[in-house]
């Protein structure tokens, strides 16, 4: 509770913004328009193409999977020491299924990395990683075997898949979920890898998405599929503004609904009427009346859905908050490719699985708590 009411009132504070923004486009136009919530979206694409102006598949001409692959490998490298060699021979379950060998600093065997990265009938959508076997030195030593899956459209023969700026980022996200597993150094394999509390195991992925834009990343691994040049780091630039875009309304939505979520665990058992109580709640936080909580009660899973998730939708935001706070160490040191902190990421976070509490485990990197304030810079919220 403390962490989201940190948030709010720079989120609403942000979505006022949005609206008056989105206001004076509307004037501009004469119409007799005052922004409701269902103008929100449309008035805020018309601010997007105005302001940000940022062409997507002018981004994706940069964007092949087979080289942002490779780019995850070389981050991993520079980070973990990974190095990734491809095996043929082993068994898959589908012939579009490819599988790398990991190796250590050392040259010594860490595990295996299986990539199925097309849509095919049949197979689950979105894009996911999953831990065939976790990594321990119980009972002998045993490497993992991780996979990452998503649902790219395979391309023609020697044409190159190209996928979104959002896949890119989704790519390198669940490659930090597969890091996690490689890291793992411990005895016990159900306290290895990612077998961590739902409200950490976000962390080691969304850190990794930071790597995607960095200049490092860019230069060598984002080549357009026609010219081989690299993204201007101009495009680099205009993509990391519009990063800010709609994001009051994007936080307000969510952070409304994990807040009501919160407040019906904190009611204990009291009796409750669901819309007097979500409709109390909403007026007591100053909930804007220019959008809606992301979900309603009567149909948010995360209140209903039995314990694992019940007053859990907090967690992406805390996911976000040491995410950032964490990159930001990196920004503070000697930037995104700082070999100490690095190392002190892999040996306090990576490789421990869940053998430590998780907020230890954050101390031991950062040296204190996780700090709101970089999510908050990030997300483009007034500070103050
Ligand atoms: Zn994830």
């Amino acid at each position: 509770m403390e962490l989201m009411t940190r948030v709010w009132p720079a989120a609403i504070a942000r979505v006022r913004e949005e609206v008056a923004e989105m206001q004076v486009l509307a004037d501009t136009e004469k119409l007799g328009v005052k922004i409701e919530p269902w103008d929100y979206r449309y008035y805020a694409e018309k601010v997007r193409a105005a302001k940000y102006d940022l062409d997507m598949n002018e981004v994706k001409g940069y964007m092949q999977l087979e080289n942002l692959r490779e780019g995850m490998f070389w981050a991993a490298g520079q980070l973990f020491g990974f190095a990734f060699e491809e095996v043929k021979g082993l068994p898959v379950a589908h012939p579009d299924i490819r599988i790398w060998e990991v190796k250590g600093r050392g040259g010594e065997h860490v595990g295996l990395w299986y990539f199925d990265p097309y849509a095919r009938p049949g197979k689950r959508s979105g894009a996911w990683m999953n831990s065939y076997r976790d990594q321990r030195t119980y009972g002998g030593r045993v490497t993992t075997i991780v996979s990452n899956n998503s649902n790219f459209v395979k391309g023609a023969p020697g044409e190159p898949v190209l996928i979104s700026w959002d896949d890119a980022n989704t790519l390198f996200h669940e490659f930090g979920h597969a890091l996690h597993g490689l890291c793992s150094a411990v005895t016990y394999p159900s306290l290895s890898g990612t077998n961590v509390p739902r409200d950490y195991v976000e962390f080691p992925s969304q850190v990794l998405e930071h790597w995607l834009p960095t200049p490092e990343v860019l230069n060598r691994f984002a080549l357009h599929h026609r010219t081989g040049k690299p993204m201007p780091a101009e495009l680099a630039a205009r993509i990391e503004r519009a990063s800010t875009f709609r994001q009051g309304f994007e936080v307000t939505e969510y952070l409304s609904s994990a807040l009501i979520d919160m407040k019906l665990h904190l009611a204990g058992d009291a009796d409750i009427d669901p819309r007097a109580f979500e409709k109390d709640e909403l007026v007591k936080l100053g909930m804007p009346r220019e959008l809606p909580m992301r979900h309603r009660t009567p149909q948010f899973q995360h209140i209903f859905s039995g314990d694992g998730y019940s007053a859990g939708y907090y967690s992406y935001l805390w996911s976000e908050v040491i995410a950032l706070d964490a990159f930001e160490a990196f920004t503070e040191a000697g930037g995104p490719y700082d070999k100490a902190l690095a190392r002190r990421l892999q040996d306090t976070v990576m490789s421990v699985g869940n053998t430590l509490d998780p907020a230890q485990q954050y101390r031991n990197f950062r040296g204190r708590e996780p700090d709101v304030k970089a999510y908050l810079r990030d997300k483009g919220f007034p500070t103050t």
